[in-house]
């Protein structure tokens, strides 16, 4: 895991008279997982783009592991941070292979090692190689993408992984399935999480830590979810 610290973050998106992010500061500790839970609008999934680069902040600073991530290069920022989202976001036009081989060949594995590595990211998520290798997105269902995409966003081994909505798109017993296997997944792997979701039975169960969040991404509480059922 790395930590991730974030400093006065504020995101005004042109046109809009408020902030969707103001002025958010937190500590994330290397190895945990800290979900961000809150209503629709209230600025999660902003955050997790400027933590990842996909758009910049207003102002304020993110360090990750005490470096700003303005000082890292575009390259190594993707090796430190997989990004898994709720429409599973994989590329229609390539096979699973290719799409969960994408971030390891963006920074030079080579080929043998990124072979291996698809295989055994397929087995982590429980697809079966052989079976899922060179189908293409639109042959899965809902929840065998959403595998898909966690075993992509892992391929690179980040220590950071950002979550957003990633089992939104699944039917219940399917979503139950892999927060189940997200937490097998985080006992072995000890990766630092951010995870977005607006379901409080997922924050709980999931997180280390909840930051229960209002409007603007304010925080009103970050704490263990046993602190945080307690008041
Ligand atoms: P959440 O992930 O909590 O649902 P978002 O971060 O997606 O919230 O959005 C926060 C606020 O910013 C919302 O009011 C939304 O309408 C607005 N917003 C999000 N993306 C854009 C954008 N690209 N341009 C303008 N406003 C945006
Ligand atoms: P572009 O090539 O247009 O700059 P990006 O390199 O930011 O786009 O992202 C390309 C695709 O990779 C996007 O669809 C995004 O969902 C996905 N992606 C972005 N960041 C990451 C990441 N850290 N790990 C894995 N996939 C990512």
């Amino acid at each position: 895991g790395a930590t991730i610290q974030l400093e006065d973050l504020t995101k005004h998106y042109p046109g809009n008279p408020s902030p969707a992010v103001d002025s958010v500061s937190m500590d994330i500790k290397a190895g945990e997982t800290v979900i961000f839970v809150g209503p629709s609008g209230c600025g999660k999934s902003t955050t997790l783009k400027m933590i990842n680069r996909l758009i910049e902040p207003s102002s304020g600073r993110i360090r990750i592991n005490d470096e700003d991530v303005t000082d890292i290069d575009p390259v190594k920022l993707r090796r430190k941070i997989g990004y898994a989202i709720q429409s599973s976001g994989l590329f229609p036009h390539m096979t699973v292979a290719e799409n969960i081989a994408l971030v390891p060949k963006m920074v030079g594995w080579s080929k043998s090692k990124v072979k291996d590595r698809v295989e055994e990211m397929l087995d982590l998520v429980g697809l079966d190689p052989r079976e899922f290798h060179g189908r293409y997105p639109r042959a899965l269902s809902g929840g065998q993408q959403q595998r898909v995409g966690v075993a992509r966003a892992l391929a690179a081994d980040p220590p950071v992984l950002l979550m957003d909505e990633p089992f939104g798109a699944v039917d219940p017993i399917t979503r139950d399935h892999l927060q189940d296997e997200l937490i097998r997944l985080q006992h072995e792997l000890h990766k630092t999480i951010v995870f977005v979701t607006h379901d409080f039975d997922e924050a709980i169960k999931l997180g280390d830590r909840i930051a229960v969040l209002r409007e603007r991404s304010h925080i009103a509480q970050f704490d263990t979810p046993e602190a945080i059922l307690t008041n």
